[in-house]
């Protein structure tokens, strides 16, 4: 019998057992981790950087960081925000760098000095390796965990067991109400001659799906089997539910220019109307990369002609083009930098401010496996160290603490 057990090593279960180590240090923990070793997934994070939260001022709402989960983690970071963060691990010695795109990471770029520091942090939580649950019994004063022939009982359990896998049995015994783990953060396959421009990024797009609300902005790459980047990846997040109901088949529009018609008109005219006798591939907006602008010269039908001859359709069909290029989806591919799961422990059955189950006094749940998730750009981690907080905050009140 132990005080509280942890279900998972990773980024939420570590910091639970650091903030509970802080806050109450006589606390029996003991985490039961299915894997090898603690944080192997925080290891890559970042391409292993480490992109360990986000400045949020590229963002106008919660909701466009966290298509799921805005209202919990809204609450979770009115307790724990990004200057929290920020402080939790300077405090630790960690030195943090800001880029340009709002991410924040380690200034050592190397993602294993925050897993040494969440380590040592929660130095005295007993870690039990290779050790997968398989079921949690709620017994009414205690639970009882167990892991395979093996049980193990304390009064708490925090579980931070990440993105489920499709099947998951731990939680049957306690009734939740789940939502389906469907994929999010990946890339689109596209079986399209774009493709032969492969490498080639372009600053700033609109991706959208027609016919449906979800778009998203920002670079876009091209690869070999399709399409990548913050734009596309974006994307696949918003539209994680309805792309996996579709089988990963959808239309796809393009807006290369990022503005509407009428403008791409202004900006298109007023180039062929100062280069009249240039060719129209020689020509083209600063924000289009001369090998993308030769490619959709050639779809709207107007490559190899001088300006003064493309005329008003050319002109039309060329702009739409720019605007509204259509694409088709037809499947995704798994983006090796960054991949999180959407659904899990549905939202209804925790209090969002402690993270406690309603139905099960003494359960906690914290990060992923919470139907909580983000797009990229330390969205996703934040998210974990936010949650793991308040469940540490929740229970160590159970053992009189009371400090912020
Ligand atoms: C390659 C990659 C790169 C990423 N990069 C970033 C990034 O730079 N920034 C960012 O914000 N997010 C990033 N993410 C997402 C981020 O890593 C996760 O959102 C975050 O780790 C979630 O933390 P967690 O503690 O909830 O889950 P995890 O870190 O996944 O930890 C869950 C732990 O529980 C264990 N576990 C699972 N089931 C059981 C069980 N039944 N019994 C016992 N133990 C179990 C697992 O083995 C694991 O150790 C990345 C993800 C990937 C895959």
């Amino acid at each position: 019998m132990t005080d509280i057990i942890i279900i998972g090593a990773g980024a939420a279960g570590m910091f639970c057992a650091a903030e509970l180590r802080r806050r109450v240090p006589r606390l029996g923990i003991t985490i039961l981790e299915a894997g090898r070793k603690s944080l192997a997934k925080v290891a890559v994070t970042g391409g292993g950087r480490c992109n360990l939260t986000n400045s949020f001022e590229d963002i106008r709402s919660l909701r466009e960081a966290y298509p799921r989960g805005e209202r919990v983690i809204k609450r979770a970071m009115s307790q724990f925000c990004v200057r929290d963060t920020l402080e939790w691990f300077r405090s630790r010695g960690v030195a943090l760098v800001l880029q340009d795109d709002h991410c924040w990471f380690p200034k050592s770029q190397d993602a294993m000095e925050i897993v040494r520091t969440l380590r040592e942090a929660a130095s005295g939580a007993e870690i039990l390796l290779e050790k997968k649950v398989t079921g949690i019994t709620d017994n009414g004063d205690c639970f009882t965990v167990t892991c395979g022939e093996e049980e193990f009982c304390a009064d708490y359990v925090v579980v931070t067991a990440g993105g489920l896998p499709a099947g998951t049995t731990m939680f049957d015994p306690l009734n939740l109400v789940m939502e389906p783990s469907v994929p999010s953060l990946f890339t689109f396959r596209i079986d399209d001659s774009v493709t032969q421009l492969m490498g080639l990024v372009v600053g700033k797009v609109t991706a959208a799906i027609p016919g449906t609300k979800l778009r998203a902005d920002g670079p876009l790459l091209i690869t070999d089997w399709g399409m990548s980047g913050p734009a596309i990846l974006r994307l696949s997040s918003y539209a994680a539910r309805y792309l996996k109901e579709n089988g990963y088949q959808a239309p796809l529009s393009v807006n290369w220019l990022n503005v509407n018609d009428e403008k791409a008109h202004e900006i298109i005219g007023g180039i062929a109307s100062a280069n009249p006798q240039k060719m129209v591939e020689s020509v083209h907006p600063d924000a289009i990369p001369s090998r993308l602008w030769a490619y959709l010269a050639g779809k709207a039908g107007i490559g190899g002609r001088r300006w003064a001859e493309i005329g008003k359709t050319g002109m039309n069909r060329l702009c739409s083009c720019l605007t509204d290029d259509n694409y088709r989806i037809c499947g995704r591919a798994k983006f090796k930098d960054e991949f999180v799961t959407c659904g899990g422990v549905g939202l209804g059955n925790i209090d969002p401010f402690t993270m406690e189950a309603k139905k099960h006094p003494g359960l906690f749940f914290a990060g992923e496996v919470l139907d909580i998730d983000a797009i990229t750009g330390g969205f996703n981690l934040q998210a974990a160290w936010s949650t793991a907080y308040c469940a540490a905050k929740s229970v160590a009140r159970k053992y009189g603490d009371t400090s912020d």
